[in-house]
């Protein structure tokens, strides 16, 4: 029998363990097991090269408890261990100068115990005692028992095991009986464990039997999924993605897509990830995305290794060269870790362009299940969104479906405006803006549909990254000043005429603390509707932006407003305003003239440098008579105007054709409607 010293420098590395890998005391299941299964790997290895000549065998790693005993085994038909093994891998600690790099990784201990692979020491963390029972694959090798109880101090001995491989024995402490109980070992076998190479056994499968479950004498196999990322694509088809897909994310729609990661240079990594359906946005879920170290779980929280947008995505990602066991910060700021983020995004991106570009229909018709995934990868990251500019589409009013660039070429033609930009032109709901859709598109324009929930932040991207291109909602404005061309035909209305009209339409237009209204003259036609109601894209923008952030609320509160433009080409417009002018004329002009002749006079005094005190009264005086003036006029103007009903239904059509005529209003419409008849 030999007793020795563990070959740690600290005093005590078990306390160590204990104390920083408190919250983590699962995963020392995942470490012996996966030893179990390195051990077992090998074995095959050898038995390849011809190294090792014995009957393999069952090489299935089985894991058992036993309550009575308080023990929990983990055994291996593996490649086992010699004596010299046990000395060489285990009892030397694979490193030198242990407690200085204690003391300066004190705070972080998840980095220690990852980057010296205490693997099998992390025993420890749950067990007053640990044996190993191993015989080596090894000719003539001998059994060997090595008994440690948490102090640096081992016993090692013989042993009569027979059979090859390693049986790992914890006696469980009093603080972690938990896992003595098979269905907890069960379930941390099937997280850790579901996806090894090698067959994982937790006891056998039960039945319903007499009132009660019972073993079988079928093996309870824990990974009876094979890690399909593992596997060349070119051998898979479509169902056997989806088939792992329901497999790993039970309960779900099929997936849109799929993307199947294989990289080898420069670090490894595999993986799957799939789109999934979203019906809505309670469906959005992060981290279900899987990490995996060559098939053993990790961690499902992603966040550093996947850019931020992928963690919509569902699936698995396997890679060795992430660092296994360490804390998230250390995950975040490991090199490798960024370079593969950056990796699968590109990986991602041109995935994504080579479906767009060969499956362009199938591609066109799952757009919208998966435009706020790339919308939302475009504004989070700019290795994506340069990539993403050739395949994210843009779908217009009718349902046809554009590439960017294609629809920026497809438009250039009819709606560069007089200054050399091209308008772009959208609607954000197709009924309740139908009819400046319609009048657009009747007048040759293509009107896009952005009625995405990240739509309204994409349009500002896009419009930062394409030149000279400016989007505008198509309510904004009447056509003709959306896309204002050289040749725009001009209102050749008199000022008197305009002012009567202003008054005349002002008056009749509804009177709220929430909505301002302009009133515009605009030649649109003959065909065109007599009047239309747009909001400026600008201030609309604004508003939108102040109600989802905080401390700009002074554009939240500011009242609508709207631009009423009359069509002075539309014969009842012309109708309207030359009988108004006849008849209100011989009134208003004397009125007018003598404001113009008060608005000359305050103008002439202001030209001045320094006003005496009787020319700041002459002012303050013409301003009142202004006032007073402009009362009047607009008096006999109303007048007129609610003698006028068709007047306040021009207005109304506007409003209504705006989604805006409601209740005892739109009754009111109807009524008055019907008396015209
Ligand atoms: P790591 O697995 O990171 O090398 P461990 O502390 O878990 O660190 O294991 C140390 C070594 O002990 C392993 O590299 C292996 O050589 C040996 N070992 C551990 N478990 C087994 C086993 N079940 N069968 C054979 N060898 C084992």
């Amino acid at each position: 029998m030999q007793k020795g010293s563990i070959g740690v420098t600290t005093e005590n590395i078990f306390p160590v363990i204990k104390k920083f890998l408190y919250s983590d005391h699962e995963i020392f299941l995942r470490e012996l097991v996966s030893n179990a299964v390195d051990a077992s790997q090998k074995l095959k290895t050898l038995s390849s090269v011809g190294d090792f000549k014995g009957e393999l065998g069952d090489l299935s790693v089985r894991i058992s408890v036993d309550k009575e005993k308080g023990t929990l085994t983990v055994s291996d038909r593996g490649i086992g261990m010699t004596e010299e093994d046990i000395d060489k891998y285990i009892n030397q600690i694979a490193f030198s100068g242990a407690e200085e790099f204690i003391n300066k990784y004190k705070d972080n201990a998840n980095a220690i115990i990852g980057h010296f692979g205490l693997g099998f020491y992390s025993a420890f963390m749950v067990s007053s005692k640990v044996e190993i029972h191993t015989l080596s694959y090894k000719e003539g090798a001998k059994a060997v028992c090595w008994t440690c109880n948490g102090s640096p101090e081992f016993e090692m001995k013989e042993s009569d095991k027979q059979d090859r491989g390693t049986d790992i024995v914890l006696f469980i402490d009093d603080e972690n009986k938990e896992y003595l109980e098979k269905s907890k070992i069960d379930e941390l076998l099937r997280k850790y464990c579901r996806f090894l190479p090698v067959p994982i056994v937790s006891g056998k499968e039960q039945e319903w039997k007499d009132g009660k479950y019972v073993d079988t004498d079928r093996d309870n196999v824990i990974n009876s999924v094979e890690p399909l990322w593992a596997r060349k694509p070119s051998d898979l088809t479509d169902k056997d993605y989806l088939d792992f897909y329901h497999a790993i994310m039970p309960g779900q729609d099929d997936p849109l897509f799929w993307i199947h990661l294989n990289v080898d240079f420069p670090f490894t990594l595999t993986g799957i990830l799939y789109f999934p359906k979203i019906h809505s946005n309670i469906d959005i879920n992060r981290n279900k995305i899987q990490l995996y170290c060559n098939q053993v779980f990790v961690t499902d929280s992603v966040e550093g290794v996947v850019p931020e947008f992928l963690t919509l995505l569902q699936g698995v990602i396997d890679s060795p060269d992430i660092p296994l066991n360490v804390s998230r910060s250390y995950l975040q700021s490991d090199s490798n870790v960024k370079k593969i983020s950056s990796h699968i995004t590109k990986k991602v991106a041109s995935r994504l362009e080579e479906i767009a570009k060969n499956n362009a229909e199938e591609f066109e018709k799952k757009w919208n299940d998966i435009k706020i995934f790339i919308e939302f990868g475009m504004l989070s990251d700019d290795k994506f969104s340069e990539p993403a500019m050739k395949f994210a589409l843009l779908e217009d009013t009718e349902g046809k479906f554009f590439k960017i660039d294609d629809y920026k070429k497809l438009i250039e033609g009819a709606q560069t405006d007089k200054d050399g930009n091209v308008v772009v032109l959208y609607a954000t709901d197709k009924e309740l803006q139908y009819s400046y859709i319609n009048a657009a598109t009747e007048k040759g324009y293509s009107v896009l549909l952005m009625n995405g929930q990240l739509d309204s932040h994409f349009i500002g991207m896009l419009e930062n990254k394409l030149e000279k291109t400016r989007f505008v909602r198509v309510d904004s404005d009447t056509l003709d000043n959306l896309i204002k061309k050289d040749n725009a035909a001009v209102c050749d209305l008199s000022k008197l005429d305009k002012d009567i009209a202003t008054t005349l339409f002002k008056s009749q237009l509804p009177k709220t603390d929430k909505a301002d209204y302009f009133v515009a003259f605009q030649p649109m036609g003959e065909c065109a509707a007599p009047t239309v109601i747009t909001q400026s894209e600008y201030l609309r923008r604004m508003k939108d932006m102040a109600s989802l952030q905080p401390g700009m609320s002074f554009y939240g509160e500011m009242p609508d407003s709207f631009t009423f433009t009359l069509n002075t080409d539309h014969k009842v417009v012309k109708r309207i305003i030359s009988e108004a002018s006849s008849a209100l004329t011989d009134k208003v002009k004397p009125i007018s003239d003598k404001i113009d002749e008060a608005n000359n006079q305050i103008s002439e005094i202001r030209k001045k440098s320094e006003l005496s005190d009787d020319e700041k009264k002459i002012i303050s005086d013409n301003e009142s008579k202004v006032n007073n003036l402009r009362e009047e006029e607009d008096g006999i103007i109303s007048e007129y105007a609610g003698n006028q009903p068709i007047i306040r239904q021009l207005v109304d059509i506007a409003l209504l054709s705006n989604g805006m005529l409601k209740g005892e209003a739109l009754s009111n419409f109807i009524k008055r409607s019907v008396d015209l008849l």
